[in-house]
């Protein structure tokens, strides 16, 4: 189940300027020419110029394509998808993507931007990342209501 940014809030992030929290969101920036890049460098990762400036990135895309995750060290559950994400802006990231019940994932499908809690069984304290969630298109009347 996806953590609300509530329930996260006292982790610490996986790594310091990735995201924000409220409104949650990813960090980038973007290049004099409009180059996006993700996540946050010195540089423009599409045509090197170091004249950027930080933006908010999309808080959703497209999954370009995914894989089901088997193996993983101790601690850590399996299986769980990880998959490459489009975001509008033009950058292609590698996350875990949050199934949805009842939909199977699938390239092309929409997903959102999630808070996730990366966690390795309890050898190390939990951390705060993020996720995309496979949008649901059309929604279950019951589950608007719990929203
Ligand atoms: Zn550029």
């Amino acid at each position: 189940m996806t953590p609300s940014v509530d329930d996260v809030a006292e982790l610490e992030p996986f790594r310091e300027g990735v995201f924000d929290l409220d409104p949650f969101g990813l960090r980038g920036v973007r290049c004099a020419v409009g180059h996006y890049t993700f996540p946050v460098r010195t540089f423009c990762g599409t045509c090197k110029s170091e004249l950027v400036e930080p933006v908010p990135l999309s808080g959703g895309g497209v999954l370009h394509t995914f894989t089901v995750v088997r193996q993983a060290p101790p601690g850590v559950s399996v299986p769980y998808l990880l998959g490459y994400v489009d975001l509008p802006e033009g950058c292609r990231l590698m996350a875990r993507i949050e199934p949805r019940p009842g939909v199977e994932p699938a390239i092309g499908a929409p997903v959102d931007l999630v808070p996730a809690i990366f966690s390795d069984g309890g050898s190390s304290a939990d951390r705060l990342g993020f996720a995309f969630a496979i949008r649901n298109e059309h929604p279950d009347p019951k589950e608007r209501h719990d929203a």
